[in-house]
């Protein structure tokens, strides 16, 4: 038996489990008591955690003095800090589930724990929490990982054999053949990928693209789908947003690991089309026309102009008197767009306004999630190696990407609110050619991004004619 810590932290924590409150914290330390006495440790202190939502995340200072975003608990930091400096000298906690949920949490404990020579007592009522040595620590990491033993179905068995050729990254030989590849998945048929790649194509060029265009234009030009029937826009959905195409392997329709087959759309690229497809079906403003719309400022009313028809037929933006303007102050549609087109892509060549897009694109919290997410799409690789070794049952595993998947989901939601997509995509290649392939929404994203507070609309000098007036148009708060 290693040494006996005297001056120990018991660690309980309040359950998010409705069926558990205060009372069940009572229990917890009652527990940690009477095996502190059978084992002749010491409490120092009870530490209490609420528990806090698992989203609510914010920087914490590690043990090491590395910051970093984590769930906040301030009584597990607190419990790490006094371990950490001696100031107590081994953790007594009710279960592993209790102590640590996020795997992040676990290694921060783990780094303490190994800190100390032998490793820091670590002892917990029902057994489940060791980190006595290597063994104890590998077997918390996929316990943490997998959070919720309970959940082995019975179809486990019969899943087996798919879950492990899907782990490995294999075809699974049923079903129906995937739209793009050979029967065996392993070759590309060079018209069908081709498809595939027009229809990503369509729906990023143009929201006026729907599904439903698709399928026609397809249909048009007698193009069968993989069933030899004609396409549906289900069927034109389902090729291009299919984990397959970007050579990752899916089971039950979730990504499992990355496939052994070649890839048809590259990885940007079909996220991008599924993220647009997504956003589609919640209606959000893809079929927005005019991408001046709320941008341009009326400065005698300070309304925003909206678009509609001038008296000659053509387009206009103007301050409209049936939504309160003051109807003074109108500007042509497709001359005005061409004027902030031009002032935003002479932004874009401008080295300070690149330099600042390139600070707001890599800002601290956009490159800890940048690296959480390569984090975590390394260890989903793991879990499927895992799986695939038998380590892990079908329940463990799923559990396990759940818990992962989320925090990816959340980190790439980080990732995408600093700078919107549209706009790193516009600076990662050539400007002008990437700003005329932006749909309208995404052109208004970016000079919204560029120039935040809009642009106003001077009034039009009637002494010079009847011409366009560019210089009308000036970023709000540089207006003479
Ligand atoms: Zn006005």
């Amino acid at each position: 038996m290693d040494a006996k810590p005297q001056r120990a932290i018991l660690l309980v924590r309040i359950s998010d489990d409705k069926a558990e409150d205060a009372r069940g914290v009572g229990r917890q330390e009652d527990d940690g008591r009477a095996l502190a006495d059978r084992l002749g440790w010491g409490i120092a202190e009870v530490i209490v955690e609420n528990d806090t939502s698992a989203f609510k995340r914010r920087k914490v200072q590690l043990p090491d003095g590395r910051v970093e975003l984590r769930t906040v608990r301030p009584g597990f930091r607190s419990t790490l800090d006094k371990l950490a400096t001696g100031q107590c000298d081994g953790l007594l906690a009710y279960d592993l589930d209790r102590t640590a949920r996020d795997p992040r949490d676990l290694e921060d404990l783990i780094d303490v724990v190994e800190s100390k020579s032998p490793h820091m007592p670590v002892q917990s009522v029902t057994g489940s929490l060791r980190l006595a040595n290597d063994a104890d620590i590998t077997m918390a990491r996929v316990m943490v990982a997998v959070a919720n033993k309970a959940s082995r179905d019975a179809s486990r068995r019969v899943t087996r054999k798919h879950v492990e050729l899907a782990a490995e990254g294999k075809w699974n030989g049923g079903g129906f053949r995937g739209y793009g590849y050979t029967r065996r998945g392993m070759e590309i048929i060079p018209e069908e990928a081709k498809v595939i790649r027009d229809i990503a194509a369509w729906v990023l060029g143009d929201p006026n693209h729907s599904l439903n265009w698709i399928k026609n234009e397809l249909n048009r030009q007698s193009i069968p789908a993989a069933t030899g029937k004609p396409w549906n826009s289900r069927s034109v959905r389902s090729v291009v947003t299919k984990p397959s195409v970007v050579g990752l392997r899916a089971h039950k329709g979730e990504v499992v690991a990355p496939a052994q087959w070649q890839p048809i759309l590259d990885r940007d690229t079909w996220e991008q089309v599924c993220a647009t497809l997504a956003g589609r079906t919640r209606n959000v403003d893809l079929t927005l026309k005019r991408w001046l719309s709320g941008i341009l400022y009326c400065p005698l009313s300070g309304h925003r102009l909206t678009s509609g028809s001038a008296p000659n037929g053509k387009y206009r933006y103007w301050c409209a008197t049936p939504q309160g303007g003051c109807g003074k102050i109108a500007v042509k549609g497709a001359e005005a767009e061409a004027e902030i087109e031009r002032q935003v892509l002479g932004l874009l060549t401008k080295p300070r306004v690149l330099q600042r897009l390139h600070t707001l694109s890599t800002s601290e919290v956009t490159d800890d999630a940048r690296r959480e997410l390569a984090e975590d799409e390394a260890q989903l690789k793991e879990l499927s190696r895992m799986w695939a070794r038998k380590e892990l049952s079908m329940g463990e595993f799923r559990e396990a990407r759940k818990i992962i998947e989320r925090r990816v989901k959340e980190n790439k939601a980080l990732m995408t609110a600093s700078t919107p997509r549209a706009l790193r995509t516009l600076l990662a290649g050539d400007v002008r050619a990437g700003w005329e392939r932006l749909t309208p929404a995404d052109k208004r994203e970016v000079v919204l991004t560029l120039v935040p507070e809009g642009y106003v609309v001077q009034p039009h000098d009637r002494s010079r004619g009847s011409k366009f007036q560019p210089e009308r148009m000036k970023p709000v708060g540089k207006a003479g």
